[in-house]
């Protein structure tokens, strides 16, 4: 094998890629090719770092629980410290969103680890919450903050103690796969890659990155969402206060190291790029928080935003291309990619390998098939 030959070529060093890797590298050859000069910039780097159990659809929450042991009892060979530290969630009723917040407890409550909390209770958890229009809360207590530099570094050490390599500054520009020689050739300002089998973990690019390889697209969207750290009023030590969230997932707030991240969970349709928050957004989050607590909003200590990508039905893609054999996806994490990245990245290197996942599958009640990339081209009448 000359230098830049390898036997996976993973795109896109953000937790999925960098996951995934770090999975195959104690089996094969694999080298993460990143555009950026460091991992983990674009969505990775920009979430809220919220471990949910019942957060998003069935699939996302199988794999989610799946992912529990790995966050709250990890490895001390992978991490030295904790990857995650307990935090609450609150959903908040409001009587202006009565619907929203019944619509919720009867869909929620009989499903979880969640508790039904009076209004008073919830201002005790949250002293900063305004009483007058609150109709009560439900509290998850499983919840948890993500340290998510850890997660992600830890991966890369795993890849690189066992001889994996993450280049920066490699931005896939074009591939080709060798029918002759059965091998993608991948063209990067670092010279050709050459591998049988291409990763797709370029998150919000990964339908460009299928376009360089001739690769039929899912059809991925990427959305937009803000987040701003304010300051908590003087006076008041916010570091256990929970994740506040309205019950119709308009705004949410929680405590990061002294101040308070605010969110109004926007959704916006966006190209893929190296997304910035709109003003609007900033400002409506700021007025949400300021409606809900009374909290003014003097000064924005910082801003950002990152893409949660999606395909339709808000399950991830993860399985090899049904047309293209060598090329496989791990796109479409959405909302979710940190949290569920443990049972992910194990059972996407799994799936490259050809090995067994008839248990894992089993254990998570859910199918090869809702995460295959081979649901999406089905006519539509066929998708369950
Ligand atoms: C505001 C916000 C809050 C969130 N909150 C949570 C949360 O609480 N919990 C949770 O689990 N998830 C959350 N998420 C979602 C989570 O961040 C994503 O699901 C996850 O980071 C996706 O990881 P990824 O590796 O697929 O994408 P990315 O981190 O975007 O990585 C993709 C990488 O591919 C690279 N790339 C693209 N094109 C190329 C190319 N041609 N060549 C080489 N490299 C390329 C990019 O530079 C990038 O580094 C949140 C997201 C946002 C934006």
């Amino acid at each position: 094998m000359d230098e830049n030959e390898y036997d996976v070529l993973v795109v896109g060093g953000g937790i999925a890629g960098t996951g995934i890797a770090a999975h195959l590298a104690p089996s094969c050859r694999v080298a993460v090719l990143e555009m950026e000069e460091q991992p983990g910039l674009h969505s990775t780097g920009r979430s809220a770092a919220l471990f949910v159990a019942g957060y998003g659809n069935r699939v996302v929450r199988a794999l989610t629980l799946a992912s529990r042991k790995f966050f709250f009892s990890p490895d001390p060979r992978f991490c030295e410290g904790a990857l995650v530290n307990k935090r609450k969630i609150m959903i908040i009723g409001r009587a202006e969103k009565r619907e929203a917040f019944e619509q919720f407890v009867a869909h929620e409550l009989p499903a979880g680890n969640l508790e039904w909390i009076s209004a008073e209770v919830a201002l005790e958890l949250c002293p900063v919450l305004h009483l007058d229009g609150l109709i009560g809360a439900v509290l998850d207590v499983d919840a948890a903050d993500i340290e998510v530099h850890a997660l992600q570094h830890g991966y890369i050490r795993q890849l690189k103690s066992h001889g994996g390599q993450l280049f920066v500054n490699a931005r896939v520009e074009g591939a080709t796969f060798d029918q002759a020689a059965g091998r993608w050739d991948v063209e990067t300002p670092l010279g050709v890659f050459r591998a049988p089998i291409l990763v797709n973990a370029a998150g919000a690019w990964a339908d460009e990155v299928a376009a360089k390889a001739g690769v039929k697209p899912i059809g991925i969207e990427p959305r937009r969402r803000t987040a701003a750290l304010v300051d908590v009023p003087e006076g008041l030590d916010s570091k256990d206060w929970p994740m506040v969230l309205d019950a119709d997932e308009s705004f949410y707030m929680k405590p990061d190291a002294g101040l308070l991240l605010i969110s109004p969970a926007d959704e916006t349709l966006s190209e893929p790029e190296d997304v910035q928050p709109d003003e609007l957004d900033v400002a409506i989050a700021a007025d949400r928080l300021q409606q809900l607590t009374g909290i003014e909003v003097r000064r924005i200590k910082s801003k950002w935003a990152g893409l949660r990508s999606f395909v339709g039905d808000r399950s991830p893609v993860v399985g090899f291309a049904t047309e293209n054999p060598g090329f496989f996806w791990l796109a479409a994490q959405g909302g979710y990619g940190i949290q569920t990245a443990p049972a992910l990245s194990s059972l996407a290197a799994k799936l490259v390998l050809k090995l067994p996942v008839h248990d894992e599958f089993e254990a998570m009640k859910i199918r090869e098939e809702d995460l295959s990339p081979a649901r999406l081209y089905q006519p539509a009448e066929q998708v369950r």
